[in-house]
């Protein structure tokens, strides 16, 4: 029997919309949930960019779904590879004036026999940013506008064909950490996170997707108001108001007092441990004190601080720590009860910190919460 169709609507981007809504669009259509079920996975697990591959749609569904939607896709504009194996991509938009471009890193572990142990992809949520950290090239760029979650999952579903062809797996883990603040693009963010881990989508563990902010309080209690199962790492970066205000404009409004208070409300409705990450800047936040007082920041619940060795960015006078301060500042974490790993800078030799490759292509500015 042929699916029956009533009247078309406006042309709708396919990619803006979640589950539930392409499943009422499809309805609107008269279409059985199956047949949303099977555009679902044509969008998100085959990487479809037109009706046509959708084969096992009949031909009229395939003409009338040209005459009422479209399928937006981003486009890799392009790709460096770092001699450590990481890659760093650049992705055009589709804004017809504006030419925005966004980064999405592939960070791969290897085992001794050099085979991939772990593909981490670093994805981005907003072109640009409005908080500008003194540290972050797309701090620099100020913001420009949100990507939709269907843009989120291009580039982790581009990143997917590029792991296998390269390290012959598919991507094993998803950190929200490249250009923008997830958490300032909360609907975007878990929409695509919910697409990456739905079997007809990605089909990645939610265990596996971590979500990083420097700070949003309100958003971090409605992660765990929403029970969001994915996981939550918190940019904390200094350990007192008054170096992290030097740094990070965000502070000035919310402060660690107001931080750890959601922090604390998360952890009590969620029960999960919690991540933080710092990155170790010379001179600036390495010291014993420093250690000190990030123990006095993260001990009062299970936790785990990342100490990531920065990305030296031009034109920023924070410098990657040197290696002698990094060793005596995990000596003093340890000393001091703070469970703490070192993330190695990767890519050095790219422009793998975020947003140094759309800065080199040449960013223009847009808004910060300064302005
Ligand atoms: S570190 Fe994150 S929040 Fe800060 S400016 Fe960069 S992208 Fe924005």
């Amino acid at each position: 029997m042929s699916d029956l169709i009533q009247q078309p609507q406006k042309i709708t981007d396919l990619k803006t919309l979640n589950k539930e809504q392409l499943l009422a669009f499809c309805k609107q259509l008269g279409l059985p949930r199956f047949r949303a079920d099977q555009i679902f996975q044509w969008l998100y697990q085959k990487g479809a960019s037109s009706f046509d591959e959708m084969t096992n749609l009949s031909k009229d569904l395939r003409e009338k779904l040209k005459e009422v939607a479209t399928i937006n896709r981003i486009e890799p504009a392009a790709q460096q590879k770092s001699q450590d194996g990481t890659i760093k991509f650049l992705f055009k938009l589709n804004d017809e004036e504006k030419d925005y471009k966004v980064e999405a890193v592939l960070i791969p572990d290897f085992y001794n026999d050099g085979v991939a142990k772990r593909l981490t992809v670093c994805v981005s949520s907003q072109v640009g940013c409005v908080f500008g950290c003194s540290f972050c090239a797309t701090g620099k760029m100020g913001f420009f506008r949100n990507l939709s979650h269907g843009e989120v999952v291009d580039q982790v579903q581009y990143i997917n064909e590029v792991a296998e062809a390269e390290y012959g797996k598919k991507i094993t883990n998803i950190v929200y950490m490249g250009m923008g603040e997830p958490l300032h693009n909360y609907k975007t963010v878990i929409n695509s996170a919910d697409i990456i881990s739905d079997p007809l989508g990605i089909d990645l563990s939610p265990k596996r997707i971590t979500v990083s902010t420097v700070g949003l309080t309100k958003q971090i209690k409605q992660l765990a108001d929403d029970s969001e199962p994915f996981n939550l790492a918190i940019s904390l970066h200094a350990p007192s108001d008054e170096k992290r205000d030097k740094i990070m404009p965000i502070n000035a409004s919310m402060n660690l007092d107001s931080l750890e208070e959601a922090v604390r409300y998360y952890h009590r409705k969620t029960e999960k441990p919690l991540t933080y990450e710092y990155l170790l800047f010379d001179g600036f936040n390495d010291t014993h004190e420093d250690a000190k007082n990030l123990a006095k920041i993260v001990n009062w619940a299970p936790s785990k601080v990342n100490i990531i060795m920065y990305n030296n960015v031009a034109g920023v006078e924070l410098q990657r720590a040197r290696e002698d301060r990094l060793n005596a500042f995990m000596k003093a974490l340890l000393k001091n009860g703070v469970r703490a790993t070192v993330r190695r800078s990767r890519g050095d030799d790219i422009d793998a910190g975020c947003g140094q490759l759309a800065i080199r292509e040449g960013a223009p500015k847009g808004k910060t919460i300064a302005k």
